[in-house]
């Protein structure tokens, strides 16, 4: 999944960058507050890390910026302000979970798992489609049982479909949830992720919507 990382600390958004790419996570990094609010808006991330003190525009003021636009994009603020007036007041401004500094990374990532899952209705690290089922703390795939070996990108793509098993996603959302800046992606880069897929977990798994994206196939049974 696609974070922003909002961090004027070079050496702790350095390694919060690392460590939450090691964990699996696609992380753009931004400064400062102003960058924050625009790529937070943006919509391109399923959630983001906003440190409180950033230069340009405070990170509590980010997040009343963003809420009073009605932008729900979960947000997890990383704070060194231990005080409980503090933590109320990022509460209360929309914050949906708090870290404080210093950070434990396994920490920040289970909590961001978590705050992702609830944000599309999940309660469980577990997300499944017929026979197939991810877990997320784990990153593992089963099919029927068996674990399936999938790339990164591949592991990344099933995920953003399992997340949104009611909608069609087009190639371009697709490959906003894959890739963070930098990346050059190759015009197929979906196509050829998905043709791997279908050929690891069974061609009927996912759909393609002709014109409009990909979608899981519905289990029988199932409204
Ligand atoms: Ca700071």
């Amino acid at each position: 999944m696609r974070l922003l990382l909002a961090e004027d600390d070079l050496m702790l958004g350095d390694g919060l960058r690392a460590g939450l790419r090691q964990q699996g996570f696609q992380v753009d990094w931004v400064r400062d507050g102003i960058a924050a609010e625009l790529e937070i808006a943006s919509g391109d991330y399923q959630a983001a890390v906003l440190d409180l003190g950033l230069p340009r525009k405070d990170g509590l003021e980010v997040l009343q910026a963003l809420r009073g636009r009605g932008i729900a994009t979960p947000v997890l603020v990383l704070t060194a302000r231990d005080t409980v007036p503090d933590r109320i007041k990022g509460l209360d401004m929309g914050a949906d979970d708090y870290v404080l500094k210093p950070v434990d990374l396994f920490e920040l990532g289970a909590r961001l798992r978590s705050l992702v899952r609830r944000s599309h209705g999940q309660v469980q690290n577990l997300l499944s489609c017929g026979s197939v089922q991810m877990n997320l703390a784990a990153r593992l795939v089963l099919q029927d049982d068996q674990p399936v070996a999938l790339s990164t990108r591949e592991f990344d793509l099933l995920h953003a479909l399992l997340l949104n098993r009611n909608r069609v996603l087009s190639r371009e959302q697709l490959e906003q949830q894959l890739y963070s800046w930098g990346y050059e992606v190759e015009s197929n880069a979906v196509e050829v992720h998905i043709h791997h897929l279908r050929k690891k977990l069974g061609a009927d798994l996912i759909r393609t919507v002709r014109g409009v994206g990909y979608t899981l196939l519905r289990p029988k049974g199932l409204a």
